[in-house]
């Protein structure tokens, strides 16, 4: 992929480390940054809307996609396939926003092979106990689907050496201000730096 003028980051996690108010914490703060919605053929749930939360679309579909070579990734995750538009993060970053993915690791690693600059952020919380609680307090699964996710954490958790940077949940305030640290020193990279303020390069004869 060439050199576009947003910068594209991915966040992961295990469900239980916050991930989701995380990133919905950063996005009110810093209208900069964007997200991107994937395709699923999971069901929706709750109050879940076709086009916001995702795009719920049958095997069918999924597959002429994949045969489109539309997806930037897919993954096979928790039982449904999830994929992520290649043209839907082509334009924003093309448009200079700074596009950031909550997908799992699969996904992360997929996009790393095809688009280097890609920023990979792991979140990892404080500790088992920590999480079991989290995923108890949440109250949204049965005992069964907690053990199945604790173990499936186990095995996200092992990819987080292949990430650029982890970010302990331990206090939400913390791990927010390090994600925008992340955000915000991306953004100080020369190659960012001489697109986003061109006019003091130019002036200083710097290309
Ligand atoms: P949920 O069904 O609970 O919304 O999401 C389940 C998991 O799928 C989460 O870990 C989420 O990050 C991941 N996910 C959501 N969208 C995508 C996507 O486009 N690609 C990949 N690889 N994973 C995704």
């Amino acid at each position: 992929m060439k050199n576009y003028p947003g910068n594209l980051f991915v966040v992961a996690a295990p469900s239980g480390a916050g991930k989701s108010s995380l990133v919905k914490a950063l996005m009110e703060l810093d209208s900069q940054v964007t997200h991107s919605v994937s395709h699923t053929t999971r069901q929706p749930r709750g109050q879940e809307v076709h086009g916001r939360e995702y795009f719920f679309i049958n095997d069918r579909d999924f597959d002429e996609l994949i045969q489109e070579n539309a997806f930037l990734e897919w993954a096979h995750v928790h039982g449904h396939r999830y994929g992520t538009s290649k043209k839907t993060i082509e334009d924003k970053i093309t448009d200079g926003h700074d596009v950031l993915l909550e997908i799992d690791f699969q996904g992360a690693l997929q996009i790393k092979a095809v688009f280097p600059s890609v920023v990979l952020i792991f979140i990892l919380p404080p500790s088992w106990e920590e999480l079991k609680s989290r995923l108890e307090r949440r109250g949204e699964d049965a005992p069964g689907v907690i053990q199945l996710r604790l173990e499936n954490a186990a095995q996200e958790m092992a990819q987080a050496s292949q990430f650029d940077f982890v970010i302990i949940n331990e206090v939400f305030e913390r791990a927010l201000f390090d994600l925008k640290a992340v955000v915000h020193a991306q953004r100080l990279k020369y190659a960012s730096q001489s697109r986003a303020r061109a006019e003091i390069f130019h002036a200083l004869n710097l290309n």
